[in-house]
């Protein structure tokens, strides 16, 4: 193999350059199928504030592989965003989950909501749109029961554009909301945040395992107070113990996500636990769920 280079210089694959080439090409393969072979699913996870229990869930993409099992976003979301199958990967997800949603808001748990996550790719697609807006249609969701996740990095390379995008939805679809996923990872200048048509900021998770440092509690301080200052919600995700819940609650923090609460779950996990917050009322959110 030889592979050309920036004008007349040539470089040679390794063996092992040769092998991850390989390697990517049958995983771009096989989630290519996986989407046509409905191997893509859904595993939910609840975010709770005191007192509320659960007030939403996430949605996050699982891979059933047929010979390997459940594969993790961390193995596939890069590579889909590379190759932009994330395009239909994610307007896959989006119907699933407006199905779920859907299914919740018929069924006695219409004040939950549910949170999806977009990809930078996905969201520069010009389909974009018109994709929110048919799984929307298609499962006659309420549109202020979705929240669509977007790292900072979507809105650094052209915040003006999207924002008016953002914005365009928002006033097509009255009660739709976006998220700021990962805050704090990214360049994140506090002035473009006031600027931005976004309602909700998630601190990333690095911060919360972290929070046993100094250093790690003042950016968490920070970024609760300049969040509240703009009037926006926040979030906490990767809440893993006590004591993350009390630092959090403790500078005005309630709504958190982590496995000191729930791990992601599948739709019928999370049905069940959605019928036992609701002292199983009747027959409820469980009932005539068929699945994804
Ligand atoms: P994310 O959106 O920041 O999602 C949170 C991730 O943290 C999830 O990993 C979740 O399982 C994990 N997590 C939550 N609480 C805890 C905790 O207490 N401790 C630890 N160690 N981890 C916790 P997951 O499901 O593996 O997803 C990883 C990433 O893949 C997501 O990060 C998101 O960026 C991406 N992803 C997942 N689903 C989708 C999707 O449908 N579309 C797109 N574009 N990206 C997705
Ligand atoms: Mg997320
Ligand atoms: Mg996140
Ligand atoms: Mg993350």
């Amino acid at each position: 193999y030889r592979a050309k280079e920036r004008g007349n210089t040539y470089r040679f694959f390794t063996p092992e350059m040769n092998r991850e080439v390989t390697r990517r090409l049958h995983l771009e393969e096989g989630l290519r199928a996986a989407i046509c072979a409905s191997q893509l699913t859904l595993y939910f996870q609840p975010i709770h504030r005191n007192g509320d229990g659960i007030v939403g869930f996430e949605a996050l993409v699982r891979w059933v592989h047929p010979g390997e099992g459940l594969v993790l976003p961390g193995d596939f979301i890069t590579l889909a965003e590379e190759t932009g199958i994330i395009v239909p990967l994610g307007a896959m997800v989006l119907l699933k989950a407006c199905h779920m949603l859907s299914h919740l808001q018929r069924h006695g748990c219409s004040n939950l909501y549910l949170s999806v996550n977009i990809s930078p790719r996905q969201f520069d697609d010009p389909f974009f749109e018109s994709k929110v807006a048919e799984a929307l249609e298609k499962y006659k969701v309420d549109p202020r029961g979705l929240k669509l996740e977007m790292t900072e990095g979507v809105f650094i390379r052209n915040p003006v554009d999207a924002s008016l995008r953002i914005n365009d939805l928002k006033t097509r679809f009255p009660g739709l909301t976006f998220m700021i996923d990962d805050f704090g990872t990214g360049f994140s200048s506090f002035s473009y945040l006031s600027k931005l048509p976004v309602d909700v900021i998630k601190i990333d998770q690095t911060f919360i395992s972290g929070l046993d440092q100094e250093h790690n509690r003042k950016i968490v301080k920070g970024i609760i107070n300049l969040v509240k200052s703009l009037d926006l919600d926040v979030v906490a995700e990767g809440v893993q113990n006590l004591e993350h819940v009390e630092y959090l609650e403790k500078h005005g923090c309630y709504q958190h996500q982590g496995y000191y609460y729930y791990k992601p779950m599948t739709a019928d996990e999370l049905l069940h636990v959605l019928w036992e917050q609701n002292h199983h009322d009747g027959e409820g959110v469980c009932s005539g769920w068929k699945g994804t």
